[in-house]
């Protein structure tokens, strides 16, 4: 005898995707700041948030960048902002954020991710003002972008979430020639997990992303190195570099309803590079 047909799940199917799970990831309505999304993983993630609904802020020091990063963004729909802001600067980090508010009423999330590698030397060549130059940006411009957008969102009232766009140096690994790149990585796990526990009063939640080795501007002429490049692929997902585009789900999901639960965390975002 055959089954009757139905459209009832099988019980061993479970419930099924969850439509409010689902929805959760949706950024209509909300407005997301990203420090350096004129180019590389902050375009990526500038384009990722867009597509998923979110008005969309960019920051970066370079006006030509900009204006082409708005364009882009702005293809996938919703409001661009695009502003020259330097985020080693503290009355312009302020100030974009003004003016952020300003033309969007608010600020849901924000990704701190501007960042430079520095230029890559022996640790006995070192310089004070090379440190400090990188640490101006990857560290102090970190610390500026969190303070000033978590004062937006306590005083709002509504959550939210913080973002730093770290490394997996920041992780427990040593790298040759980029001290104060890997001293500004690390430090940031020490921001990200302070800041998540003090804001959580808030529904403010802090986390940072780990990217592993992405095709940028910053990596180009490491990914470029044959014999790194010999090294490295075989360990990597797909055999291939990360693209920007690849740090797009995480922005998303950090972004959004679906992490409303998730702090202080470090999430690697690598191709398994660090596994092996
Ligand atoms: P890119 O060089 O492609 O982009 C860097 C971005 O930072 C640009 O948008 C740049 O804009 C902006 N920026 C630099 N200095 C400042 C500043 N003083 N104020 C405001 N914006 C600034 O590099 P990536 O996309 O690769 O790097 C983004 C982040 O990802 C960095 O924090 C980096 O450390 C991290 N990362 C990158 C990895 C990789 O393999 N690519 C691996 C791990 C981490 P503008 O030129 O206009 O100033």
């Amino acid at each position: 005898m055959s089954r009757p047909a139905t459209t009832a799940r099988p019980a061993e199917a479970g419930p099924g995707p969850d439509p409010a799970a689902v929805a959760s990831f949706d950024l209509r309505g909300r407005v997301s700041l990203v420090t350096g999304g004129n180019g590389g993983i902050g375009l990526g993630i500038a384009e990722a948030l867009a597509a998923a609904g979110a008005d969309v802020v960019i920051l970066g020091t370079n006006e030509r960048k900009n204006a082409a990063a708005q364009q882009a963004v702005a293809a996938h729909g919703g409001r661009v902002l695009a502003l020259r802001c330097d985020v080693g600067d503290e009355a312009q980090v302020i100030d974009a954020f003004e003016q952020a508010v300003g033309a969007f009423g608010r600020i849901d999330s924000c990704f701190a991710n501007a960042g430079i590698g520095g230029e890559p030397m022996r640790f006995t060549d070192l310089t004070l003002d090379q440190w400090h130059h990188v640490l101006r940006i990857n560290l102090d411009g970190v610390f500026l972008t969190f303070r000033t957008a978590a004062r937006h969102l306590v005083a709002a009232g509504a959550g939210g979430s913080l973002v730093a766009v770290s490394s997996i140096i920041g992780t427990n690994r040593g790298f040759a020639r980029t001290q104060a790149y890997g001293t500004a990585k690390a430090a940031l796990s020490g921001l990200v997990r302070s800041c998540a526990v003090e804001l959580g009063r808030d529904g403010i939640r802090v986390n940072a992303i780990l990217p592993g080795y992405i095709r940028t501007a910053l990596a180009d002429d490491l990914l470029d190195d044959e014999k790194f490049a010999a090294r490295s692929l075989p360990r990597l997902l797909g055999r291939r570099w990360g693209t920007p585009a690849d740090l797009g789900g995480i922005a998303v999901y950090l972004a959004s309803e679906a992490s409303r639960y998730q702090t202080g965390e470090q999430i690697v975002v690598d191709g398994g590079y660090i596994l092996s």
